[in-house]
C-alpha cells in the first residue's frame, strides 16, 4: 500500500519530483536552445524541450495593443526585418520599439538569428545563419501552450522561467507590464510557489512590488549585474541570478578560477543561485566548458544555470555533477 501511495505521488509530481529529489542543479534553456536556432522562436523552445531542459526561459515585453511578446529586447530591430518592412516607424533614436507595433503587425515580421542592426552581421558567427528559413515572434500565451502541450503529450513536467523586461521603462510609457504578465500566468495555472515556474526581473523595486503589492506567490528570482544586499533580497525572493563573472572573477597565475564569496553569502540566506549565461561558443577567457561547469557546479555549488546550450549543460549535470 505504501509503495502504491508513493508511486501515485511520484506520478502526480511528475518530472518535478525527479529533478528535486536528486537535488541536481536545474538546466534552464536561455531564450530556448538559442545556440542552435534563433532565440525566442517556438522552434528554439521545442528544441530546448527535446534537449531536456528543466525550465525554458521567456523574456517578455509589451506590444502597442498590450500583448505580452516573447523577445529579449524592447526593440524589434536586432532579430526581425522590421527596419525593411516598416521604414519610418523608428523613434528619434533610430530604434524600432515593440511597443509601437500591434501584435498583428509584429506577426508579419520575419524573425531571425540575432544581428547587429548597424552592420547586419551575426552576433554569434557560428550559430544559425541570419535570415534563413522562416521564423516568427510569438506571445507568452503561445509559448506556454507549446510547453504545456508538450508536457501533456510527453508526460513530462517542464517549467517556465519568464523575465519581466524593463518594467520601469514600460511604466514611463504608461504600461504596467507586471500586472499583465501575472494575469496571463494565473490564467495558465501558475499561481503558487509550488507551481513549476520561476519569475525573474532585474528591477529590485519592481520585484519587491510584485511580491508585496501585487501579492504574487510565485518563486521570484532577483537578477543582478552587481553585488547586492543578499539579506534584503532574501526577504522577497527565493534566489538570485548573477552574471557568471560575479562568481568567477578571473584566473590566478596557475589558471585556477578565482571565486567570489557571492554564492556562499547567498546560500547563507537560503537563496538559490542561477547564474547566466553558459555559452560554449563565448566562454570566459582561458576557461573551457569542462572547467567552467565543474567550477560552477562542483566547486561552488550553484543551483542551476542559464544555458544557450541546454544539451551540453544537461549532459554535464547528468554525468558529472557530484551528488550531494
Ligand atoms: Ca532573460
Amino acid at each position: 500500500m505504501k509503495k502504491l501511495v508513493a508511486t501515485v505521488i511520484c506520478m502526480i509530481l511528475g518530472g518535478c519530483m525527479s529533478i528535486y529529489s536528486q537535488n541536481l542543479p536545474i538546466n534552464i534553456a536561455h531564450r530556448g536552445a538559442c545556440a542552435y536556432l534563433p532565440e525566442h522562436t517556438l522552434p528554439a523552445k521545442a528544441l530546448a524541450y527535446g534537449m531536456e531542459a528543466d525550465f525554458i526561459e521567456q523574456d517578455v515585453v509589451l506590444t502597442k495593443d498590450n500583448h505580452a511578446l516573447v523577445i529579449h529586447d524592447i526593440h524589434l530591430d536586432t532579430v526581425t526585418d522590421v527596419a525593411n518592412r516598416f521604414p519610418g516607424r523608428a523613434r528619434d533614436d533610430g530604434r524600432y520599439y515593440a511597443l509601437d507595433f500591434t501584435l498583428a503587425e509584429i506577426k508579419t515580421l520575419k524573425a531571425c538569428e540575432r544581428f547587429e542592426p548597424a552592420s547586419g552581421t551575426a552576433v554569434f558567427a557560428g550559430r544559425f545563419p541570419v535570415w534563413k528559413s522562416d521564423f516568427r515572434l510569438h506571445t507568452l500565451q503561445e509559448e506556454i501552450e507549446l510547453i504545456q502541450g508538450l508536457n501533456k503529450s510527453t508526460g513530462k513536467n517542464i517549467g517556465i522561467y519568464p523575465e519581466i523586461k524593463d518594467p520601469a521603462w514600460h511604466l514611463e510609457q504608461g504600461r504596467d507590464i507586471s500586472k499583465i504578465v501575472l494575469q496571463i500566468l494565473e490564467e495558465y495555472g501558475y499561481k503558487t510557489a509550488q507551481d513549476n515556474i520561476y519569475l525573474q526581473c532585474f528591477d529590485f523595486a519592481e520585484l519587491k512590488r510584485i511580491k508585496n503589492e501585487l501579492k504574487c506567490e510565485l518563486k521570484l528570482i532577483q537578477l543582478i549585474e552587481e553585488d547586492c544586499d543578499v539579506a534584503e533580497v532574501a526577504s522577497y525572493a527565493v534566489g538570485i541570478g548573477p552574471w557568471i563573472k560575479q562568481i568567477i572573477t578571473g584566473l590566478d597565475k596557475e589558471g585556477t578560477p578565482v571565486i567570489s564569496d557571492l554564492v556562499a553569502r547567498a546560500h547563507q540566506h537560503k537563496l538559490m543561485v542561477h547564474p547566466y549565461t553558459f555559452r560554449a561558443d563565448a566562454l570566459p577567457e582561458g576557461v573551457c566548458t569542462e572547467l567552467l561547469l565543474d567550477t560552477l557546479f562542483n566547486k561552488i555549488g550553484v543551483d542551476g544555470i542559464f544555458s544557450d546550450f541546454p544539451d551540453v549543460s544537461r549532459k554535464f549535470i547528468r554525468n558529472q555533477v557530484k551528488k550531494p
